[in-house]
């Protein structure tokens, strides 16, 4: 394959662009090498500028659960924009979503539309603040919620109580109200609470782990939050960003048959277009502006073109009974091929997956938490990565990244994926 002009183009955008990208992951640091620019995507293929097509296992990191160029989709936001694109006053279409949102989501009375899964992340944690009228939260290690300062904390050296900024410009004021926790060890939560008596706000979580690899919540483990929560007045927020309206209609909360008090989403709730959103029960969520005194506003917040992307998304997602199913029969079939052909190569590796998400790590101890997901081998990763592009196959460009599934990927195209895997995982 030929990076060409990707490679022109890189060099063009890094002059007007730190590291030429808007988010960082895409700028190939962990696997080194240019990023690939794209020209367009359709089902489940991606076009490059140097006329490559690549099968997608990141769909947007997440959105595109239905394919690219989802014809609904596409048709509901051109049809919305000979409208107008943006008023500033409500609309219609806003009440719209927000009921479906709130028919497929147990648990949940309201809803609001925010512009990012960081944003409706920061949202959440302000509201349950306001609502309990405490400081601290506590967020687990590996997990991802958007890049607002709060989040962006490390394990602090010795002492676990207290994390420390991760990025420069979080100040260790805001660091010192995030606790951190080690994912899938509630008996680390319980010596925070502990420690912390009548403090604690919220605990944010990933319910099913998606920013170190994939990794399921172990068996008990959010039961075990949720009463822990239940006891000391703490709010469980679900950061549902990736497992919302992915892992089932009702995402994990439905799956785990746990009930979160505050449910953040993004990625498949816009459709691939930028949205967020974070919903609760009444009680809670009557405390926002301008109900009640939290305050949480946005300009573009509830655009039409984006609401009729997620209200065309979600529909299809509602109607059809098998597409959770489906996915889930199509990941496993590929891990099944996955597991194959690397034991048959004789590769180290673990696989983690649930439902539609699913990752590959290059160690052979299960991997549970952040520090294990550490543990892969990271050579072999960048050979994987750029040995599945020459082949035609796109993965993220990062080992802590869980790959994404879609409902256009063909078991044609699960079978070229798995043929391209073989091939490249004899050379590891
Ligand atoms: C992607 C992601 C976010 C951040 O969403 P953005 O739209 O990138 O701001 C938050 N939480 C989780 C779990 C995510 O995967």
């Amino acid at each position: 394959m030929l990076y060409q002009r990707s490679s022109q183009l890189f060099a063009e955008a890094e002059k007007v662009i730190p590291g030429g990208v808007n988010s960082p992951v895409r700028a190939f640091k962990a696997v080194g090498g240019t990023p690939i620019f794209v020209k367009s995507a359709q089902g489940a293929y991606l076009y490059d500028e140097d006329g490559n097509r690549l099968i997608d296992y990141i769909n947007s990191w997440g959105p595109m659960i239905l394919g690219h160029a989802y014809e609904p989709v596409v048709n509901a936001i051109t049809e919305k924009a000979k409208l107008g694109t943006s008023f500033g006053m409500p609309t219609e279409l806003e009440t719209q979503i927000a009921a479906l949102a709130i028919s497929m989501v147990p648990g949940i009375d309201k809803i609001r539309f925010v512009n990012s899964g960081t944003e409706a992340c920061m949202s959440a944690v302000r509201l349950a603040r306001g609502f309990t009228k405490r400081d601290k939260i506590i967020k687990f290690a590996g997990c991802y919620h958007g890049h607002s300062d709060s989040f962006l904390i490390q394990a602090g050296s010795g002492a676990i109580t207290f994390g420390t900024p991760n990025s420069p410009g979080v100040t260790a004021g805001t660091a010192k109200d995030t606790l951190l926790a080690a994912y899938n060890d509630l008996g680390n939560i319980h010596d925070l609470i502990a420690a912390n008596p009548n403090e604690i706000a919220a605990i944010i979580i990933e319910p099913v782990a998606g920013n170190m690899g994939c990794i399921p919540p172990a068996e008990g483990f959010l039961q075990g939050l949720r009463d822990l929560c239940d006891a000391n007045g703490i709010l469980l927020i679900f950061d549902e960003v990736m497992t919302g309206f992915r892992l089932a209609r009702g995402g994990a909360q439905e799956l785990y048959n746990i009930k979160a008090d505050i449910v953040a989403f993004g990625k498949v709730i816009g459709g691939g277009l930028p949205v967020g959103a974070f919903a609760a029960r009444a009680e809670i969520m009557n405390h926002l502006a301008p109900l009640g005194p939290v305050y949480q506003a946005g300009t573009l917040s509830g655009n039409p073109l984006a609401m009729a992307a997620g209200l065309a998304m979600l529909q299809k997602l509602n109607e059809d009974e098998s597409v959770f199913k489906r996915l889930e029969e199509k990941t496993a079939y590929l891990e099944a091929g996955i597991r194959n052909v690397l034991s048959e190569n004789g590769v180290v590796y673990t696989i983690n997956r649930v439902g539609s998400m699913i990752s590959v790590h290059f160690d052979e101890g299960a991997v549970t938490d952040f520090k294990s997901a550490g543990k892969g081998d990271n050579e072999s990763f960048r050979k994987f990565f750029h040995g599945l592009v020459a082949e035609g196959v796109y993965i993220a460009p990062s080992a802590y990244e869980t790959w994404f599934i879609s409902d256009a990927l063909t078991y044609e195209d699960l079978d070229f994926t798995i043929a391209a895997i073989d091939k490249v995982s004899k050379s590891l």
